[in-house]
């Protein structure tokens, strides 16, 4: 099962509803009265039921459900999912039970929520089609998000989700987006154990999914960080594949990763951490281990480490140490690549703590010196690095070109941005190798064929007062996030009926495909722009880019900056000369423009690698390939922000072949606080999420639709003038089917290949005839 036409898909909706026997009708409409009290006490469940409908309602039925706890609501096939910042009683077993053994429609909205089928069928990925009714008019097509029997993700659903199922053989994918802090990350854990434990049972199919989980604690120990927004913020975006064979069991997994905040590595803003794992690795290692890695364990020994707030309230990082090894061994590191991971982050904190000074030379030229070179010595140590290699690569830098070989010296920044530039490299480099070892941990074994569903979870939209390369790269990817919500749940919809000459009132919503073409665009992006300057010889700072930027985006509409003359901004002395702003979608942005270039350009001077390459260390030559002499080459190799555009568009292509699925996380209040719910900001968020547009558009639409012959084929048998042959046109057959049948006109429309049906009360008269 889980293949098969849009005529099957009908089947199960009969299935659904139509069979229901008497009893079964009666307490469907208790559970309506039931519902609308309930209704008014918690809340509506699903925002297209809400009346009247307008901001004020939207927010007000938000907060009531938060306020009793329902922490998720529908907008049809979307979940809203605010974040409740304390642990809610609703992950229990007992709670799955408890979904497991009532009917769905009588339950609030969950994320994840149990199976309530009566008799399921081991099926695999499979969307299954009800109809449920909600008060006086409108009945519900819910997809639920199976797994051999088992409900992964329940939707509600109309009409332009509908659509996707008449082609149940695609792959899913669930997008979790919302600013930094809304609860991706927990939300994408929840989804991925749910999966675990409801599908699959047996020692292999268990291994496969403990490794899945345990990818978790890995890759956030080396990728998240305490911010300003969020204790346990992604510093790099995820989108995880979970495979799965014709039996729903899980057959693995595949990772990608997307850029990782590095600078973090040598420098944080004030009130924020680096990684986690360098606080687990000095607070939860044994003393023994610390010593074997020539750490200690006082945190304020290392320059890496903000001095600000090496302690997280209510974040033990020893106890986080111990699950993050156990999971490195769950997940299959052999001891040696654990103990050599640990070097690398061990050397990475001691690369900080080597300092230069100024010494001046004879020849006039100021070169920098090594202060202390114990922890120059001790790192190489740990690592089999040669200590005059890399003294040498910090004190010169060797351009090669053709057939010549120039050293010069450098001075004392240049060997701190050295030093830096290595620390950065080294470390983001460990952490793609990480993925890349998980990966070939958790692929598949076998070459079955193989069903998959996709998460994503992303860094969120991100406003600090000081933006960098780093914000605007993030808040770039959550444009082209917003972008595919739009192309697939507002513009494809509209212009379905378009296409089909129904009569539509349009309903305006903002498009952000400006926005993103204000970044990407190929000539006059920001990005390209960025590269240009970063390639172009003569002398390039930031300035020089921010003035480029000035000529060519002065006059677009999303771009502000006060540095050309005939700026609209020149007297907002709000914006300062260094900064530019962009109006994003979820709101405006003013980046420092200081450090785009040499961010963009990601520069490790080839001594630095080479010295890496010829460490007698293997995981670290293994990270440094380029330093191997042999392969020397003298192309540039492509800019930090030309690598990311090409890997979200990877992403985007990639998610635009499978069936979407959105949560859209919604953060409550500023504090990281529970029970608080700041309208204002919840307010904000809808809006620029487009939630309450997203309600129009499902409410304004026909809640069913079907093409004229499969419609024909599908109900011919109800009249008496199509039952058993038709002789004309399909949609002629409709037309009679429809008149015989009763069905009054304003309940339905004629598109150029389909019919539509506004209410869908009709499309289930239709299905009961049917059954009867
Ligand atoms: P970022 O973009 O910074 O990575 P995020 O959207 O991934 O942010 P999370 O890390 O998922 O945010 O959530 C932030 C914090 O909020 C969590 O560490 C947790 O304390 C709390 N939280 C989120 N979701 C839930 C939930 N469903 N139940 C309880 N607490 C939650
Ligand atoms: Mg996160």
């Amino acid at each position: 099962m889980g293949m098969g036409s849009a005529l099957q898909w009908i089947g199960v909706v009969v299935w659904g509803v139509g069979a229901g026997s008497f009893e079964r009708r009666e307490k469907m409409a208790k559970m309506e009265v039931k519902t609308s009290l309930l209704d008014d006490m918690i809340g509506v469940g699903d925002m297209v039921l809400l009346e009247p409908l307008n901001e004020d309602s939207f927010i007000n039925n938000l907060k009531k459900r938060f306020d009793h706890n329902e922490v998720y609501t529908y907008i049809g096939s979307v979940v809203i999912s605010i974040n409740p910042y304390r642990s809610l009683p609703i992950y229990t077993p007992e709670k799955v039970e408890e979904y497991r053994n009532r009917n769905f429609y009588e339950l609030s909205p969950h994320m994840i929520r149990a199976n309530q089928v009566t008799h399921s069928v081991n099926v695999e990925l499979v969307l299954e089609c009800w109809l449920t009714d909600h008060g006086e008019n409108v009945i519900f097509f819910y997809v639920n998000l199976k797994i051999k029997g088992e409900l992964i993700i329940s939707f509600a659903l109309s009409d332009e989700a509908y659509r996707s199922l008449r082609d149940q053989d695609k792959d899913q994918c669930i997008l979790i987006t919302g600013e930094s802090g809304a609860g991706k990350t927990e939300a994408s854990k929840l989804v991925m154990s749910y999966v675990a434990a409801v599908c699959g049972k047996g020692a292999e199919v268990n291994q496969v999914k403990e490794q899945l989980l345990q990818s978790n604690p890995v890759l956030e120990a080396f990728g998240n960080a305490k911010t300003v927004r969020n204790d346990n913020s992604s510093r790099f975006g995820k989108y995880m594949d979970i495979e799965f064979d014709f039996k729903g069991d899980p057959l693995g997994g595949v990772i990608s990763n997307y850029l990782l905040e590095k600078s973090r590595v040598v420098k944080q803003p004030r009130g924020e951490r680096n990684f986690h794992i360098f606080y687990q690795i000095l607070s939860g290692a044994s003393e023994e281990f610390l010593c074997k890695l020539k750490l200690e364990r006082d945190f304020s020994r290392y320059n890496y480490l903000g001095l600000d707030s090496a302690k997280v309230n209510g974040v033990d990082d020893a106890a986080n140490f111990r699950t993050v090894r156990n999971a490195m061994q769950i997940v299959g590191f052999m001891d040696d690549e654990t103990q050599s991971v640990f070097e690398v982050v061990a050397a990475v904190l001691k690369l900080g703590n080597i300092e230069f000074k100024p010494e001046s030379r004879a020849n006039g030229l100021d070169e920098s010196k090594i202060k202390d070179k114990n922890e120059l010595k001790e790192i190489c140590e740990l690592t089999g690095i040669d200590q005059s290699v890399l003294e040498r690569a910090f004190s010169f830098r060797t351009v090669e070109a053709k057939q010549e070989k120039v050293s010069t010296t450098l001075n004392v920044a240049q060997a701190y941005y050295a030093r830096d530039a290595l620390a950065k490299n080294l470390y983001s480099r460990l952490f793609s190798w990480l993925v890349t070892r998980i990966n070939e941990s958790i692929k598949a074994q076998t070459k079955v064929r193989k069903k998959v569903m996709g998460v994503l979870d992303i860094y969120g939209f991100e406003i600090f007062e000081d933006n960098s390369f780093e914000q605007f790269i993030i808040n770039y990817c959550n444009e082209k996030l917003q972008q595919i919500f739009i192309e697939l749940t507002l513009k494809e919809e509209q212009e379905e009926y378009i296409r089909e000459g129904i009569e539509w009132t349009n309903i305006e919503y903002f498009n952000n495909a400006i926005i993103c073409d204000l970044i990407e665009n190929n000539q006059t992006g920001i990005l390209a722009m960025l590269d240009e300057e970063c390639l172009r010889p003569g002398t390039v700072t930031d300035d020089t880019f921010l003035e480029k930027l000035n000529q060519v985006c002065a006059t677009h509409q999303h771009f502000e900056s006060r540095m050309s003359k005939c700026s609209r901004f020149l007297n907002d002395t709000s914006l300062p000369h260094s900064c530019f702003r962009i109006q994003h979608y979820a709101g405006k942005v003013m980046y420092q423009v200081e450090g785009f270039v040499d961010k963009n350009n990601d520069l490790l001077y080839r001594d630095l690698s080479q010295a890496m390459w010829k460490a007698n260390h293997s995981l670290i030559k293994a990270l440094f390939p380029e330093g191997n002499p042999a392969k020397i080459n003298l192309k540039r190799p492509p800019t930090a922000g030309s690598q990311f555009k090409a890997s979200v568009a990877t992403l985007m292509k990639n998610l635009q072949t499978k069936n979407p699925n959105y949560i859209r996380c919604i953060k409550p209040n500023d504090k990281k606080a529970a029970h608080i719910f700041n309208e204002a900001l919840v307010c904000h968020q809808i809006r620029y999420l487009g939630l309450l547009e997203n309600v129009r558009v499902r409410r304004a639409g026909y809640a069913f639709r079907q093409a004229y012959e499969p419609c024909l084929e599908r109900y011919k048998m109800l009249c008496t003038q199509t039952w058993p042959h038709w002789r004309g046109p399909a949609r002629a057959g409709v037309e009679v089917l429809f008149e015989e049948l009763g069905i009054p006109e304003e309940e339905f429309s004629f598109g150029r290949s389909k019919i539509f049906i506004r209410n869908p009360r009709t499309a289930r008269k239709l299905l009961r005839e049917l059954k009867h």
